[in-house]
């Protein structure tokens, strides 16, 4: 059964936000992207937002039909802003406050205030993003109140509900595998394996079980944890995994 309302999912080409992509084209009529480019030093990703959009097209004709537009939204104003790990060459580690400095500031209230705007322009009400609070490096603009927040003030100042889904935010990484099995099986943990992007320092040349990446940064070390938990589990091994390392 289908949602009649048109959804736009932010998408990086990452692991969570291609889960979300697959979960919104399970549940809405019509479903649109948007990527943003904020000169993140893993520009690698940007590329990983086509492939996978074209290997979800290929491999289920029923998300096709429904998967409309992508959109690529310059948000370079961030890098101007400067000073995270994630827009300079900066080594990756912790904050006075408690935060890593991958920790963009504002960048999820920007995206989605970008996303929004773009949403009222393509009549989309749906917002979807795979912020997640469970486990995380912490960053309060991934948290449920900030974006409940941020979900009253778009819809105010748009004058017009914009409902803001975020289906991976208390579930674990070991459960966004699950949730990609259930919604896409095998196939999709495969493309996810192979095709998405998360390390933060770009690196796609060593492939792992768990997917491309240096293998040692916080976000491989999530990523590769997330993965043995649910291959512990039970999960499906998907069917590439194993691959001898690109070369
Ligand atoms: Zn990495």
């Amino acid at each position: 059964m289908s949602d009649a309302r048109r959804a736009l999912v932010l998408f990086s080409g990452g692991q969570d936000s291609t889960v979300c992509l697959a979960w919104a084209l399970e549940r809405f009529a019509s479903v649109e992207t948007v990527g943003f480019d904020y000169r993140q030093r893993h520009r690698v990703e940007l590329g990983c937002r086509t492939r996978v959009l074209a290997e979800l097209r290929r491999g289920w004709p029923r998300w096709a039909a429904r998967l409309g537009d992508d959109h690529l939204v310059d948000a370079g104003v961030l890098a101007q802003l400067g000073n995270s790990a994630l827009t300079q060459q900066r080594a990756i580690e912790w904050q006075a406050d408690g935060l890593p400095n991958t920790f963009v500031p504002g960048r999820n209230l920007l995206f989605l205030t970008l996303a929004a705007a773009l949403a009222y322009r393509r009549g989309a009400s749906v917002l979807v993003g795979g912020m997640c609070e469970t486990d995380f490096s912490g960053y309060p603009d991934c948290r449920d109140e900030t974006l409940r927040m941020m979900q009253r003030a778009l819809s105010l100042g748009l004058a017009t509900p914009m409902d803001i889904q975020t289906p991976l935010m208390f579930i674990d990484k070991a459960a966004t595998w699950a949730l990609a099995e259930t919604l896409g099986g095998p196939a999709l943990t495969s493309l996810i394996v192979e095709h998405t992007h998360t390390c933060y320092l770009g690196e796609r040349r060593l492939r792992h079980a768990w997917g491309r990446g240096c293998g040692s940064c916080p976000a491989c070390e999530l990523r590769r944890a997330g993965f043995e938990r649910w291959q512990q589990a039970g999960g499906d091994a998907p069917a590439s995994a194993g691959a001898p390392p690109h070369p």
